[in-house]
């Protein structure tokens, strides 16, 4: 199975064009899209699907019923608004026809503008896709508490003393780790403020070459021509592209990618092949 290191963070899984997505980082314990589910995946406790394309949550009555065998309290799956209930009713049949056993699942509906905390300190914020079906993009930003300015000059005692008074002495500020765009054609760079200052940002990237351009716009997917442009905005150490068509060898892929991209561009793009 492909792993990619991208700073502190291993991505793990596979992404392929109408074949199957699945990508998880273990270290922010999620997984984005699940098109399968390989079985060392039921640990992860929390998974967002961009959207509903069987590729892209094929996965989820595995990953639900392998945790609930194993005795693993129900993952927090989150899934677009748009087929929310549909799933539900396949989830609850698939259970059904599964010797009438009544798998525990906790589904969350999502749509873009909704933000949602999830481990201590993460909160996933969920912005627009532009698909051929109903899609969105995640942006996963980690929460800090800072102490404010007016209390830097206080001694630890001070500040030990003004907390237990109830004073609140921090604020929180958001710093934006990873994005993950779903299928999409095009990007919305304003969708939120801290989108374009991500870490890493996990972009698909379906057709590459020029006689695609056409079946690109056609099927609301990106085509690698479009990213120059759109690259240009992020400030991130890393970006991945991912769901390549499987019309392209790899080498095919790795050869026009690094033709077509700007020679600036190429000590942070990296390929999840
Ligand atoms: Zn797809
Ligand atoms: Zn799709």
């Amino acid at each position: 199975m492909p792993l990619l290191q991208c700073g502190n963070w291993v991505l793990e899984g596979r992404s392929s064009s109408a074949v199957a997505t699945y990508i998880r980082i273990k270290e922010l314990d999620l997984i984005f899209d699940l098109g399968r589910c390989p079985i060392h995946f039921i640990g992860t406790n929390h998974v967002f699907i961009s959207h509903f394309h069987l590729d892209h949550y094929f996965g989820l009555p595995i990953y639900i019923s392998q945790r609930w065998l194993a005795g693993i309290p129900p993952g927090n799956i989150f899934v677009p608004l748009s087929g929310f209930k549909q799933l539900k009713n396949i989830l609850d049949k698939i259970s059904a026809l599964d010797g009438g056993r009544n798998w525990g699942y906790q589904l969350t509906p999502v749509e873009a503008g909704d933000s949602i905390s999830f481990r201590q300190n993460l909160i996933a914020h969920i912005l627009p896709g532009n698909h051929s079906v109903p899609a969105v993009s995640y942006l996963i930003c980690e929460v800090r508490k800072k102490l404010k300015p007016e209390y830097h000059d206080l001694s630890s005692r001070e500040i030990v003393a003004l907390k237990r008074s109830g004073v609140e002495i921090t604020y929180e500020v958001q710093l934006p780790l990873v994005a993950y765009l779903g299928d999409t054609h095009g990007i919305t760079l304003d969708a939120h403020p801290l989108l374009t200052q991500c870490k890493l940002l996990i972009c698909e990237c379906t057709f590459i070459t020029p006689e695609h351009r056409e079946r690109a716009k056609k099927t609301k997917h990106l085509h690698l021509e479009m990213l120059p442009s759109l690259l240009e905005h992020f400030e991130s150490e890393c970006i991945v592209l991912h769901h390549f068509s499987r019309r392209y060898t790899h080498e095919l892929i790795q050869q026009e990618v690094f033709k077509r991209l700007p020679t600036s561009e190429h000590s942070r793009v990296r390929l999840f092949l």
